[in-house]
């Protein structure tokens, strides 16, 4: 079966060539698709052979609303999808000034391990087609009524360790006739795999990069952050410096503030030291509280922030959306996981 809504507009208009059609109905397809349609039998405009046609050869896999849980205090909505085979992923719409976001999942799970996150506690499962990703924005859309301006990669998994399907996933959303979000709306967060920041700088794209730096030396990252094993470092920044100097676009770097662990004034002065000759911004985070991780949030974040602007880096703190709700990665689908008594899936 074809996975259709995955597809570009040039491979549905082929698709239609060899049925017999004519090609604009390749446009048709693809607007119908993007427009969130569940079934090839809405496509109204089709012909009833051609969407007999499609139902046997192709395949839709919207998402259904397995939970959702809607904050009193901001109107942040976190949705748990249920996935056509089964399987559970996250998805979070924030209400900001700057316009409506949402923050959507690039992997059933993730296999990065961080010290930190519940997401990667059970592993990672499988990776999500562009046509999962793209239905996330979708369906938020629809279910919610409310109009996406901008979306962050910095749900569940790793983006870098799924990017062929992350790529078309960006080239569909960002398409006149679909969705038509902009590059410079969209960031793409990354725990530090390199090959990726290097393919991603190699592409050129508009978009904004997020890495999630969370310490500046080896000791510590080695020993919150495994994937710090495998790409160092000091690795990690010449990247970032290559980034920058290929695409001119400042990166912004993530920082979970961990008490006792990544929040002192040296680490404050050596973030400056490595992202000198670089327009760094560096987002501090509180951190959220998983039951399962032995962290505990830093209480030292407005000085670690002084300290950080007081070598002239612009520093922010991250506002917490959805306090009342479990907003925050992995957190709702790991609690549905363990109230159905499953490892995988959910
Ligand atoms: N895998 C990607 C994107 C997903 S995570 C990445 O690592 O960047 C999105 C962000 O949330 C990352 O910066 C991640 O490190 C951070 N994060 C994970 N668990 C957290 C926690 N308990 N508290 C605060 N931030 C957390």
């Amino acid at each position: 079966m074809v996975d259709l809504k995955s597809c570009t507009l040039e491979e549905i208009t082929d698709l239609m060539r060899s049925m017999g059609e004519s090609s604009f109905r390749g446009k048709q397809v693809f607007t119908w698709l993007h427009k969130g349609v569940r079934s090839f039998d809405e496509m109204s405009n089709l012909s009833k052979t051609l969407r007999g046609k499609l139902t046997e050869t192709c395949q839709l896999t919207p998402p259904t609303v397995a939970r959702k849980q809607v904050s009193q205090l901001d109107g942040t909505i976190k949705y748990l999808w249920e996935l056509s085979d089964g399987n559970c992923i996250e998805t979070v719409l924030m209400r900001y000034h700057h316009g409506n976001t949402v923050c959507i999942s690039s992997q059933v799970g993730c296999r990065m391990g961080c010290a930190f996150c519940a997401s990667t506690i059970a592993g990672k499962v499988r990776d999500l087609t562009p046509a999962e990703m793209l239905d996330q924005v979708l369906f938020t859309q629809i279910d919610s009524g409310v109009e996406i301006s901008n979306i962050v990669l910095m749900g569940i998994g790793e983006p870098t360790d799924n990017l062929d399907h992350v790529l078309r996933f960006l080239e569909l959303v960002n398409h006149p006739d679909g969705l038509n979000i902009g590059m410079r709306h969209i960031s793409l967060s990354t725990c530090g795999v390199i090959p990726g920041i290097r393919r991603l700088a190699d592409l050129g794209l508009q978009l904004t990069l997020s890495v999630s730096l969370h310490a500046p030396d080896r000791e510590t990252r080695d020993r919150i952050m495994p994937v710090n094993r495998a790409y160092d470092v000091d690795d990690l920044f010449a990247a970032c410096h290559d980034y920058f100097k290929k695409t001119g676009r400042r990166i912004s770097f993530e920082y979970a503030m961990i008490d006792g662990v990544n929040d002192h004034d040296w680490q404050a002065d050596l973030i400056a030291k490595k992202l000198r000759g670089m327009p760094g911004h560096v987002n501090l985070i509180p951190l959220n509280d998983v039951v399962e991780s032995p962290f505990k949030p830093s209480k030292r974040i407005a000085e670690f922030q002084k300290r950080l602007e007081s070598h002239g880096l612009t520093a922010t703190v991250r506002r917490s959306l959805g306090g009342d709700i479990d907003a925050s990665c992995g957190q709702l689908r790991r609690k549905a996981m363990q109230e159905k008594g499953e490892i995988a899936g959910c």
